[in-house]
């Protein structure tokens, strides 16, 4: 597999063609943004560890029944996906409240919600991804209703194979957010990345009573360096995709 031209830059990620119309070359950038690009930085190790463990989260929900558009990992920083016609949404699902939830809602952060919550963002960096409900994305063209209810069905997959997951590692999986596309013959699946950059994931074995961060909180509210926390995440993961004997998609060259 040859990586060719460069596609796509982002915030996060770079996409590149391959010889393969049907598979992309993504890199792993180590920038780290927040407030829609507001606040930026270049961190050290982000890249690589975001990119093994999307890849591990990716093998742990395959292994699950999970589908995605993981091909294989290929360097540190490196991954191979399944080429997709993105949908411009941010899919969010929530089991706690936080973030712009919470304060929307007037609810403390880290109050249980009595059930999951499915929500839709509007991804356009211009418009600050505004929400948007499941009748404006159908009457907007953003997704038709058949697909609007594979995308809602496999959203809330994804949050009970990752609640399981998660749970096993002894980490609350307060929210999170993901993107879906569609493959060339038309099939919807979860694409972009699940890392600690797009969930929020507080640390259950830390004793202390206060919420211990261990994804990109740190960063957004300056609460301290993200590295030791994302490293503990990935070591988590590795030792339970170990555990389960979770078949790995990995070539490196
Ligand atoms: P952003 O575009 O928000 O700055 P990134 O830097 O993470 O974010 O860029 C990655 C881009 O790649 C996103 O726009 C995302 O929608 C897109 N993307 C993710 N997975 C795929 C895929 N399998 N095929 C095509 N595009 C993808
Ligand atoms: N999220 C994300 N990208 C975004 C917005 C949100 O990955 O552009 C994730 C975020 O990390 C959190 C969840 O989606 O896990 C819900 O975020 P929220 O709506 O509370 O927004 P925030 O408080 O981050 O502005």
């Amino acid at each position: 597999m040859q990586k060719l031209d460069k596609l796509y830059e982002g915030k996060a990620k770079k996409l590149y063609a391959t010889d393969d119309p049907d598979v992309l070359w993504v890199e792993y950038m180590n920038q780290a943004t927040a407030g829609n690009g507001a606040k930026k930085a270049q961190i050290e190790g982000k890249g690589s560890l975001n990119n093994r463990i999307t890849s591990v989260l990716f093998d742990l929900l395959a292994a699950r029944g999970v589908d995605s558009h993981f091909v294989r990992r290929v360097s540190d920083t490196e991954q191979l996906v399944r080429a997709m016609d993105m949908y411009p949404l941010e899919i969010i699902l929530r089991n706690t409240a936080a973030g712009s939830f919470a304060k929307r809602y007037g609810v403390e952060e880290g109050t249980e919600l009595k059930q999951p919550i499915l929500e839709f963002c509007y991804k356009s960096d211009d418009l600050g991804d505004p929400f948007i409900n499941d009748d404006g994305i159908v009457a907007l063209g953003l997704a038709s209703k058949e697909e609007l209810d594979e995308i809602s069905r496999q959203a809330r997959a994804v949050n009970d194979a990752l609640r399981d997951i998660f749970s096993k590692i002894d980490v609350q999986l307060v929210d999170f957010k993901i993107e879906e596309g569609k493959t060339s013959d038309g099939t919807i699946l979860l694409a972009d990345e699940i890392t600690p950059d797009t969930c929020r994931l507080w640390d259950l074995r830390d004793g202390s009573g206060q919420i211990e961060h261990l994804d990109k909180d740190l960063f957004r509210r300056d609460l301290g360096n993200i590295i030791p926390a994302y490293e503990e995440i990935l070591d988590r993961l590795e030792a339970l995709a170990d555990a389960e004997g979770v078949a790995r998609r990995v070539t490196l060259a």
